[in-house]
């Protein structure tokens, strides 16, 4: 029974290894993504931050990534920190 869950374990770790080389904010500027506040010229950041992850085709894989690794802080697949604490 093991041996047959380790094609799928390993197709999960694949995914969690390859997702980000297909992220829609390779070239972004990080600091869209990480602002330094949810309001002012910050909240016109994170706009534009989720404007891009609204495009990106990795945006699950992303938002999963930033759950399971309890991510505080940045926008990951679309949703600021606080936005994900209600997962
Ligand atoms: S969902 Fe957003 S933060 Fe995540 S990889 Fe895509 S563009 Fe980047």
């Amino acid at each position: 029974m093991v041996a047959a869950g380790l094609p799928r374990q390993r197709a999960d770790r694949e995914e969690r290894r390859d997702w980000w080389t297909s992220a829609a904010c390779k070239e972004a500027d990080p600091e869209m993504f990480f602002p330094v506040s949810a309001v002012g010229l910050s909240g016109a950041d994170i706009a534009r931050a989720k404007a891009v992850c609204a495009s990106c085709r990795v945006r699950l894989p992303c938002l999963r990534f930033a759950v399971a690794t309890r991510q505080v802080h940045g926008v990951w697949g679309g949703m600021t920190a606080e936005e994900r604490r209600g997962l």
